[in-house]
């Protein structure tokens, strides 16, 4: 017999840190898009626990890899290689066309590797001076205090500073970033659509501009693609998606499809910057994360799940702007691009109770930016599972 669900739930409210505001569900089980609560309930998983679950829940390839490297070796620190490990790292450089992998464990970490290697490279060749990163409002790169300093969002931010070395500036604005390249000025880092900032695509071309403005000035452009990465907006990386190639790239949520893994990616040119010693962790890179995220990569290939992820978001895209025609008082916008898209929701609505509107009728969601109700279903998602979700969120619409 499984423990109650309102008994787990008074057991998390009890001892778990009151940091996350979860409604009254434990989650038990997951299988392709569907995940069960405790109560037996089934929902379709359309967020993909923040555009994590790559494959879906428990895909067999991935299950099978994580038990089979499980019972071979699981950790030995990065006194030593290990074989999935420099596997994931060759495969990784041939999808980005980086030369070079550092592995970490989440997000926050892939990002601070590339804020650190970016201050260390000016350091290594003797120009001290040269620490300061540009970011962007309303970005969000993690919650460590480095990565905290450059996500610009206040919400994230208040009551943890003094956060400094970063400068922000309106996204998109090519001549706010222009008047704020100085000679001190280290690296520029964004992501290629603003995830937690309400999945915002840039204007056409800025991706671009960035890099030549960095060109210009012997600053890095650092890409953090830890939502947008590993296939999700219908090119492996998001910055492919307008041809730009970055000095460092932030991977991890999809690299691992469930299994915690982070990867810092960069150019030969900066090779030289975090020298043996310098940076590091634990359990970076380790052969169960490795092989776990090999597997993703296996199947994401064999699938063609990249070029999926583009068609499915055609679909996606065209259902969402139906339904913001369906509810034009309610609905401002529709935004994002492959499986990583977002309706817009007007002044008047209250984007909690929708969320929770949508939960209730068995579909999940997430909110992005406060008021853009966000799809990032795995890349494994049928087109009739999309079509359920929008008929889900047309149906609480008309409801609040
Ligand atoms: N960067 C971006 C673009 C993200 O969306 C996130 C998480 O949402 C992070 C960094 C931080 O990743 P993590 O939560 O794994 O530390």
């Amino acid at each position: 017999m499984s423990t109650p669900q309102a008994e787990l739930v008074a057991l998390a409210q009890s001892s778990l840190y009151p940091n996350y505001a979860q409604p009254p569900l434990v989650i038990v089980r997951g299988s392709g898009c569907d995940v069960w609560d405790a109560s037996g309930k089934r929902y379709l998983d359309l967020f993909a626990g923040i555009a994590v679950n790559t494959l879906g829940h428990s895909h067999p390839r991935l299950v099978q890899a994580i038990a089979t490297q499980a019972a071979q070796l699981m950790h030995v620190s990065n006194y030593y290689y290990n074989e999935p490990n420099v596997r994931l790292a060759a495969k990784l450089c041939a999808l980005t066309g980086m030369s070079r992998a550092l592995f970490c464990n989440s997000g926050t970490e892939a990002v601070e590797a590339m804020l650190k290697l970016a201050r260390r490279h000016f350091f290594a060749r003797g120009q001290t001076e040269r620490y300061r990163v540009i970011a962007f409002r309303g970005s969000f790169h993690g919650r460590t205090l480095g990565s905290l300093a450059a996500t610009g969002q206040p919400k994230y931010r208040d009551g943890f500073g003094p956060l400094g070395g970063v400068t922000h500036v309106p996204f998109g604005d090519v001549d706010a970033v222009r008047a704020e390249l100085g000679a001190d000025v280290a690296a520029i880092i964004t992501e290629p659509i603003l995830g937690e900032g309400g999945i915002v695509p840039p204007p056409e071309g800025f991706l671009a501009t960035l890099r030549e403005l960095t060109e210009e000035h012997g600053a890095l452009l650092l890409a953090d693609e830890v939502q947008t990465g590993v296939g999700r907006t219908g090119s492996f990386l998001g910055f492919q998606r307008e041809g730009v190639v970055p000095d460092a790239v932030a991977l991890a949520k999809a690299l691992g499809g469930g299994f915690p893994i982070g990867a810092m990616l960069c150019r030969d040119a900066l090779l030289e910057a975090l020298p043996p010693g310098s940076h590091g962790t634990t359990f970076g890179g380790n052969p169960l994360a490795s092989a776990a995220a090999l597997a993703v990569l296996e199947v994401v290939e064999s699938e063609g799940l990249v070029e999926r992820a583009g068609k499915l978001g055609g679909h996606l895209a065209r259902g969402l702007e139906a339904l913001a025609r369906r509810h034009p008082e309610r609905i401002v916008t529709t935004r994002g691009a492959g499986l990583l898209q977002a309706v817009v929701l007007a002044d008047g609505v209250n984007p909690g109770q929708v969320l929770a509107a949508v939960r209730e009728a068995g579909v999940l969601l997430t909110l992005a930016g406060g008021n853009a109700l966000r799809f990032s279903p795995p890349l494994t998602v049928t087109q009739p599972e999309l079509d359920q979700g929008i008929s889900a969120v047309d149906a609480a619409l008309a409801r609040t």
